[in-house]
């Protein structure tokens, strides 16, 4: 007796091989048997004739730290058939969270509102206890969490914009360790962001060689996805042949049109450290244009010390006018993306002290304000310093094709988890990514096959975080299931209109229970975190 039988559909498994035709027997949270024509009892039999059975999708790169808590139900990214998402990333995480740094940590998370931001609502220490209130907040999906860099350097050294003394690397180590012990799948870096930003080659060293010692896995945010992307990717590479850890690239990308086109030699060097060794992939998602926060687009020295220290400077008439100068310079020895991306493609996309400005461009704020773009800017800055998201049209569509398309590259959303809420314009990522990258493949746009591109979605990226038991359907497996009629599949959300979820995804299984059954969501919460 088993509980779901899923009969007579096309399955592709995860692992890049060809797709065959057979039934899916579920039972007690695991695929009991793969084969054609399962003659057991069931409970429940679904006929899924017409329909892909592939394993639940993996994203490698969420920022849903937060979000979580609030929609346990993850119902942006089980909609589009994921089963696991991995938070943490870019440097960023929400533990350990000790009570002297705990404001300073999360004033780095715009996802988090503001209603919500005072202390009494973060009552967690370490990265285990982190790990049981999201355990506890009854998950949708599984949840995998990385310990992030920028929050451990804010820990030990609080808000000192320099590079870390051996004592202090030591202490960052020791932390990370810990969280390790907790349960953490790997560290992430931001290193465009302060205070990742301020870190040496060899302080990310000393930190590798832990992460690489307890065969967890280095996310890193490179120091540059603009004018020296090249260089920034010889970084990671050099951390991944100096000690050995396994290294991944996030959101892998050249902004700029100055740029364009250097992903393809980026991923040259990510092949060629393989061919000498080296474990590295990368993750990317399927759209031109990019996100993060309006504070990210000052020079890192306007930035570091935090929200206060920013105000600060933008109050002060010097400091404020040296951030405009810098701001129109072309050459930089950070990433300008205001100066390489232009005021015409960046748009205000969540600003919750101005929300009539979602949706415009920096442009369109300028001419509204009556005042240059880069002044507006800064004004936003200052009403808000942490709080305003914007997009930015920053990338070649052939860059995006190339990325998403190949082999070491995992398909990510980069985005939060939620529920579709007020009418905020954040990047369309966050509710169809997957299913856009699946789309992609049907209509052409993508030239690799419907295997391959759900590899990228399942096996690939299970695999970097050492899930074993998940990202492909075998028999044993945990029954994370995606279940959906490729024709059906539609990325409802757009850059105009992005509070949607995607629409196509017939079932899906987590745990060996229903949680999106016949489209619709079921009260069942059967994630679990990932160790
Ligand atoms: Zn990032």
């Amino acid at each position: 007796m088993v509980d779901i039988l899923f009969r007579g559909g096309q399955i592709i498994d995860g692992t890049g091989k060809p797709g065959f035709r057979g039934d899916v027997a579920v039972a007690d949270g695991v695929v009991a048997l793969v084969a054609d024509g399962i003659r057991a009892r069931a409970d429940r039999i679904v006929d899924v004739d017409g329909c892909i059975v592939s394993p639940g999708f993996v994203d490698l790169h969420s920022h849903g730290d937060y979000g979580i808590l609030r929609f346990g139900h993850a119902e942006n990214l089980l909609q589009q058939g994921c089963t696991t998402a991995v938070v943490g990333n870019c440097g960023l995480s929400l533990a350990p969270l000790p009570v002297a740094s705990a404001a300073s940590i999360v004033s780095q998370f715009p996802f988090v509102p503001r209603e919500d931001r005072g202390a009494s609502r973060f009552h967690w220490t370490t990265f285990g206890e982190y790990l049981a209130e999201v355990a506890a907040a009854g998950l949708g999906m599984n949840i995998a969490a990385l310990v992030g860099h920028g929050t451990l350097r804010r820990i030990v050294m609080r808000s000192d914009a320099r590079p870390a003394d051996d004592a202090e690397v030591e202490e960052m180590t020791r932390l990370m360790d810990v969280c390790f012990d907790d349960g953490s799948v790997g560290m992430s870096t931001g290193l465009i962001y302060p205070p990742g930003s301020d870190a040496t080659t060899s302080e990310l060293v000393t930190l590798c060689r832990t992460i690489a010692r307890r065969e967890k896995l280095y996310a890193t945010h490179v120091r540059s996805e603009a004018d020296r992307l090249l260089e920034a990717i010889d970084e990671a590479l050099f951390l991944a042949k100096e000690t050995g850890v396994r290294v991944h690239i996030s959101h892998l990308k050249a902004a700029g049109i100055s740029n364009w086109g250097k992903v393809t030699e980026a991923l040259a060097a990510m092949e060629q450290a393989r061919s000498r060794g080296c474990d590295v992939t990368c993750d990317g998602y399927p759209y031109s244009a990019g996100s993060t926060t309006l504070a990210a687009l000052l020079p890192p020295w306007a930035t570091s010390g935090g929200a206060h220290s920013l105000r600060a400077r933008l109050a002060e008439q010097g400091a404020r006018a040296q951030i405009a100068e810098d701001l129109l310079r072309e050459q930089t020895a950070w990433d300008n993306l205001y100066s390489c991306v232009g005021p015409k493609s960046i748009s205000i996309a969540m600003c919750p002290t101005r929300p009539e400005l979602e949706g415009q461009s920096l442009d369109d704020v300028s001419r509204r304000l009556l005042m240059p773009p880069i002044e507006a800017l800064l004004d936003l800055l200052m009403e808000d310093p942490e709080g305003v998201l914007v997009v930015l049209h920053e990338m070649a569509e052939d860059d995006v094709k190339k990325v998403v398309c190949h082999p070491l590259c995992a398909i990510c959303s980069d985005g939060d988890i939620r529920t579709p809420s007020r009418d905020e314009r954040l990047h369309p990522r966050t509710y169809g990514a997957f299913t856009r990258a699946l789309v992609g493949v049907r209509d052409g746009d993508y030239p690799i096959s419907l295997e391959e591109m759900i590899r990228k979605m399942t096996s690939l990226p299970a695999s970097r975080i050492r899930m074993r038991n998940r990202g492909a359907i075998q028999q044993g497996m945990s029954a994370d299931l995606a279940i959906f009629s490729l024709e059906e599949l539609h990325e409802r959300c757009s850059y105009d209109s992005p509070n949607q979820c995607a629409s196509g995804m017939r079932f899906v299984v987590v745990n060996g229970q229903m949680v999106l059954d016949d489209e619709e969501l079921t009260e069942a919460r059967p994630g679990r975190v990932i160790r």
